[in-house]
């Protein structure tokens, strides 16, 4: 045989773009996100220059064509930046995502050029993006969902609500499914652009919430809301195929985000263990101490390698939905897990909130619930394994 000779990267190298993209996410996170991140989180709001700040950061609209003002980077370049802001606030770190993952990337791969010209500048530049699937009686089984869209005339009149709609506080822009057709099942469903000032359209209820509290979750109230029809994305009945295929890829966007939770953990850790001094020593000189530290930072390896390993399969046209799956299902188990971990390092510190880890517990619980439970993603591995 003869001897190899080509280099393939591993999964951690990443390409000069994506390097340069991470570094500057972490140094805008650690310098104007981290100041803020308590105050943020005990008044459940995102301070409102932050966000003007993700925007001229350019970290709004990443994938978005530099034609329409946006980054011309890449979905791998998202996941690298949602990583290491979420590693230092997962509210903002699910603000980006939102954005980026699921609003920005079924414009890019679902509008009409028209509908890309009149929205994605926007998006890039000044305007916050939602995504409208979830109703008080459809969660996992989404596509049961009631909101009705009729016809009239040169517009839809839709009816209905919308429950868990994060960014709906911020946004200006709203990716709404409804159905055109109940008898017709899903088969019905089709995604309308609601813009915050439409008439019939209202943000309502505020959720007052466990972890990732400055991230915006809402109640959005359809009452004979009026869209015109050349605001519908896709075509009408394909709003179904518009939800999974954007929330396919949105989930490795969340295993991202619970990298990142899981890392910041373990730096927290690190610190406080060699500073924290019982029996005359650092904790960390305890190999119980070490041992836990090193589990940390193995399982965050290997959550870490899922994602980048499931982005570089979508990046590269192949098929990815088991491995997306795979990566948030661990990812969220290991941000639970870490954060947990990192409490108990703190001892009695680790559970009051002038330290930063009772606040990335918190903030973990989420990833096993959002776009698609841990048990909803164990369906779609298994679904695939035994097909
Ligand atoms: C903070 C937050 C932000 C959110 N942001 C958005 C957003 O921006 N846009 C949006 O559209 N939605 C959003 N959601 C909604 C989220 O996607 C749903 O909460 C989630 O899909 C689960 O739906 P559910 O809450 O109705 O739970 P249910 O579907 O009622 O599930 C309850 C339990 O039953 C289990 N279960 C259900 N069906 C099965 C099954 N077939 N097999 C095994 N177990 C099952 C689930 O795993 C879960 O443990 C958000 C939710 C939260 C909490």
């Amino acid at each position: 045989m003869a001897q190899a000779t080509a280099t393939v990267p591993a999964l951690t190298q990443l390409t000069e773009d994506e390097k340069m993209l991470r570094d500057a996410a972490r140094d805008f996170a650690e310098t104007y996100i981290k100041p803020k991140v308590q105050e943020m989180d005990e008044a459940a709001k995102l301070d409102k220059d932050l966000i003007q700040q993700f925007f001229d950061m350019g970290l709004m609209g990443i994938e978005i064509p530099e034609t329409y003002s946006g980054g011309g980077g890449s979905f791998f370049m998202s996941i690298v930046a949602i990583e290491q802001i979420s590693r230092v606030d997962a509210s903002t770190g699910v603000f980006m995502d939102v954005q980026n993952t699921l609003v920005n990337n079924a414009f890019l791969n679902w509008a009409s050029d028209d509908v890309k010209e009149r929205y994605l500048p926007q998006l890039a530049t000044e305007k916050v993006g939602a995504y409208c699937l979830s109703e008080p009686g459809a969660g996992s089984d989404a596509f049961s969902l009631k909101t009705k869209a009729k016809e009239d005339g040169e517009d839809y009149i839709l009816n209905g609500s919308k429950m868990w709609i994060t960014n709906a506080h911020e946004a200006d822009i709203f990716l709404v499914f409804a159905n055109v057709n109940p008898e017709a099942g899903y088969k019905g469903i089709t995604a309308f652009i609601v813009e915050r000032d439409f008439e019939g359209f209202s943000v309502s209820k505020k959720e007052n919430k466990l972890g990732i509290r400055a991230s915006s979750t809402c109640e959005i109230l359809l009452e004979d809301c009026r869209v015109p029809k050349e605001n519908v994305l896709g075509e009408v009945g394909k709003g179904y195929k518009v939800a999974i295929e954007t929330l396919n890829e949105g989930r490795i966007g969340i295993g991202a985000q619970m990298v990142g939770v899981a890392q910041g953990s373990l730096d927290a850790a690190l610190d406080y263990t060699q500073e924290r001094e019982q029996f005359d020593q650092p904790i960390s000189d305890f190999q119980g101490v070490q041992f836990q530290l090193a589990k940390m930072a193995t399982d965050i390896e290997t959550a870490r390698l899922l994602v980048y390993n499931a982005a570089r399969l979508k990046e590269n046209g192949e098929t990815f939905l088991k491995e997306a799956a795979m990566a948030k299902y661990h990812a969220s188990e290991v941000a639970e897990r870490v954060s947990s971990t990192a409490v108990d390092l703190f001892g009695g510190y680790g559970y009051v909130k002038e330290y930063p880890v009772e606040k990335y517990y918190r903030d973990a619980k989420i990833g096993k619930i959002y776009e698609g439970t841990s048990n909803m993603q164990l369906n779609t591995i298994a679904k695939l394994l035994l097909k």
